[in-house]
């Protein structure tokens, strides 16, 4: 058939029946970012790509590249199915709406290095038991931080995002994306030093040391988070937890 051949590692992050025994798979992949792709005859029993056209698989992928958008697996190897993810309940939803936020913040379909490594380390720690914490809401918080930032809607937290004052950073306004001093407070909701600080040492710190903080501290880091992406990206993400 005309067209060329792709080949490049991806993340499935939803799939979706269509037609009589076809799959439409909505990957991030390395080479480009955002694809989707059909992979014919996939819920056939005997299918060549078995059962690893599932969400969260990790794939090395052949996609032949046609005249369409929507490109076509050829070939499918697995590089990582995370099958101890697949039995824990709590691991499987920090799973999907990590899946749901790369659809909803990374739709371009050019490559982000960063993003596709942040989404396979957080994968790779909800499949690992010895990580119990992977699954809990501080690290799943960590993980919309950094993806923001690879995303480059990274909130302003060093100074006021509207004055650039360095002190008395009481506040987080979306719309300024970012903390706010006191006399910028208007529009803004309160941020505690503890949220801030949450906030700081969650984007310096790797996925697995995600910092702690009080359950009150952590709903005012996803809103923050929330309106930043709201007010920026134009992108409203589900629940953390
Ligand atoms: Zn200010």
């Amino acid at each position: 058939m005309p067209g060329k051949t792709l080949k490049t590692e991806a993340v499935v992050l939803r799939s979706i029946r269509y037609g009589e025994a076809d799959r439409i798979l909505h990957l991030y992949s390395t080479a480009r970012g955002r694809v989707n792709a059909i992979a014919k005859g996939a819920r056939r029993p005997k299918s060549r790509f078995g059962g690893r056209l599932e969400p969260f698989f990790r794939l090395d992928l052949l996609l032949h590249e046609g005249r369409s958008e929507l490109l076509t697996v050829t070939n499918a190897a697995t590089v990582d199915g995370y099958p101890r993810l697949r039995a824990s309940g709590p691991a499987l939803g920090a799973a999907a709406r990590a899946c749901d936020a790369v659809l909803r913040l990374l739709d371009a379909a050019e490559p982000n290095p960063p993003a596709y490594n942040l989404l396979c380390r957080y994968l790779a720690m909800l499949d690992d038991p010895a990580l119990p914490r992977a699954a809990g809401v501080e690290t799943a918080l960590s993980f919309r931080l950094k993806l923001a930032l690879a995303a480059g809607f990274s909130p302003e937290l060093a100074s006021c995002a509207r004055c650039g004052e360095a002190e008395h950073l009481s506040g987080f306004s979306g719309a300024a994306g970012g903390v706010v001093c006191a006399g910028c407070e208007a529009g803004s909701f309160e941020l505690s030093g503890e949220a801030h600080r949450f906030m700081v040492e969650a984007i310096a710190r790797p996925l697995a040391e995600a910092p702690e903080a009080g359950e009150r501290e952590l709903r005012q880091v996803e809103r923050a988070v929330g309106e930043t992406l709201e007010h920026h990206a134009h992108v409203r993400l589900r629940s953390a937890a």
